[in-house]
């Protein structure tokens, strides 16, 4: 049973612990929100982005990939209205110094004793809010000029409209198809924090649905529905999970209709990842500044029509954060404190620990067998270090879903016992069931 919350400071601190993420440029004492992943980190991002990718590419008919450039020309960027319009409301404090979000004083914190937020202290000097920009810029080439300006990409979607007609053509797509895309993304946020919640530079998984336009409302509840059914597949649990369709006046002006996929943080349901109707704002507005054709061709009727665009735009390290979040729980095992991470065995960064009950009577090589046989399969740790309670311990804490463990019966009749990390239950199998047992759980949706 779990006995108490999880908060970010448990996170971060097992992060940092175990592995999974570190301070970037900590030898230096760090820089700006900015972290780096580490051996199991790494590991977790890379199976989310995996499970992501499967589900929306690999396994639909309608959905191809690609893998565009964050460096691009920077008319994409005027023409797509970031240049000029991708702005948040920052106000300044005279008094304390301190720099926030207009829109978002209610959520941040003065500086200064007692806790209230920014402009409840009496002496509080908020300056009006004006526009900041959040495109990163950078300069191409070796002369520092205007000319020289580009951008960092704020977002995947744009590489994926100005491919529009190169994917459509070369891989013969009929309407309506997708095309979708993992990538980094840059943001200069005045305000960033919440550890991997909102930093400058983070990674989407986004996926722009074509399709006619009198289709796209219909399209965009299915999309809804099916990206809250992939978290509940990847083990989160639904009552951290909701969706939040904006209402009429807070849409963005080019947009039909838009739903946040909201998730339930220590701090309250915040985004996770938004579901857009952008109508045919994008592929229009590219069409006029380029002068090239971004529509599709209905074979049957030989008209000509500007596709509608329906988006289901995930953040993956938003995403490695909230699979901790929804995964840690402190309970007892054995009448000692557990930590453990109950993360679903499609995704933990380790499936399988191997142990050796002993390091002797040909225990670890056997053990080193199993690990051999399985490495091409899934991720295996072997450990044969410490009792057996410690490194079931050791694996719990990490979210490593089984343990299978190498003893004296086994170099008898090749059985082996298997010790799953939620229920605690051990149980002898034989060593060829081993891993069908494992792959079986990673297919299975929760
Ligand atoms: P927010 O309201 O949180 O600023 P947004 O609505 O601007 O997010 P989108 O432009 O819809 O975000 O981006 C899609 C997804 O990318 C978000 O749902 C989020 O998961 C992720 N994302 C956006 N900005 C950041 C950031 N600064 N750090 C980490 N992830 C981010």
């Amino acid at each position: 049973m779990a006995t108490s919350a999880v908060t970010l400071d448990k996170i971060v601190s097992l992060c940092k612990r175990r592995g999974f993420v570190f301070q970037a440029s900590e030898i230096y004492g760090g820089f700006e929100s900015t972290w780096d992943y580490g051996p199991l980190g790494v590991e977790l991002k890379r199976r989310i982005a995996d499970a992501w990718w499967r589900d929306m590419v690999m396994a639909r008919e309608d959905v191809v990939g690609l893998d565009s450039a964050i460096l691009q020309a920077p008319k994409v960027w005027e023409v797509s209205g970031h240049a000029t319009g991708f702005n948040d409301p920052l106000v300044d404090c005279k008094t304390c110094k301190g720099r926030f979000r207009a829109d978002r004083l209610q959520q941040a914190a003065c500086p200064r004793k007692p806790s209230r937020h920014p402009g409840e202290h009496a002496d509080c000097a908020l300056t009006p809010p004006r526009q900041f920009n959040m495109m990163f810029k950078t300069q191409v080439g070796p002369v520092e000029d205007s000319a020289a300006v580009a951008y960092l990409r704020p977002e995947t979607a744009q590489g994926i409209f100005t491919n529009f007609l190169n994917v459509q053509q070369t891989m013969r797509m009929k309407l309506p198809f997708g095309v979708a895309q993992i990538g980094k993304s840059f943001r200069n946020e005045i305000v960033t924090g919440n550890f991997l919640f909102r930093t400058r530079e983070f990674e989407q998984m986004e996926m722009e649905y074509f399709c006619r336009p009198e289709e796209s409302a219909e399209r965009f509840d299915y999309w809804v529905g099916e990206r809250l059914r992939w978290y509940r597949s990847i083990g989160l649990r639904e009552e951290n999970l909701r969706a939040r369709p904006y209402a009429k006046e807070d849409l963005a002006h080019y947009a039909a209709a838009c739903t946040d996929i909201e998730y339930q943080y220590p701090w309250g349901w915040d985004e996770l990842e938004g579901v857009a109707n952008r109508t045919s704002f994008d592929l229009s507005r590219h069409s006029e500044a380029s002068g090239r054709k971004l529509q599709w061709m209905d074979p049957d009727t030989k008209e000509w029509l500007t596709p509608h665009v329906v988006e289901p735009a995930a953040g993956l390290s938003r995403l490695v954060l909230v699979t901790l979040l929804d995964a840690y729980a402190e309970d007892v095992a054995d009448g000692e404190p557990r930590t453990v991470l109950r993360l679903h065995p499609r995704i933990a960064p380790i499936t399988l620990g191997v142990f050796p009950l002993v390091k002797k009577e040909g225990m670890p090589e056997k053990a080193r067998e199993i690990v051999r046989r399985c490495l091409d399969l899934f991720p295996v740790f072997y450990d044969e270090s410490g009792a057996i309670g410690r490194r079931y311990r050791r694996q719990d804490e990490v979210g490593t879903p089984f343990c299978a463990t190498v003893d004296g019966q086994t170099m008898q009749d090749n059985t082996i016992t298997i010790r799953d990390r939620d229920s605690m239950h051990q149980t002898r199998i034989p060593l060829d069931l081993l891993t069908p047992q494992v792959l079986g759980a990673m297919a299975a949706s929760r």
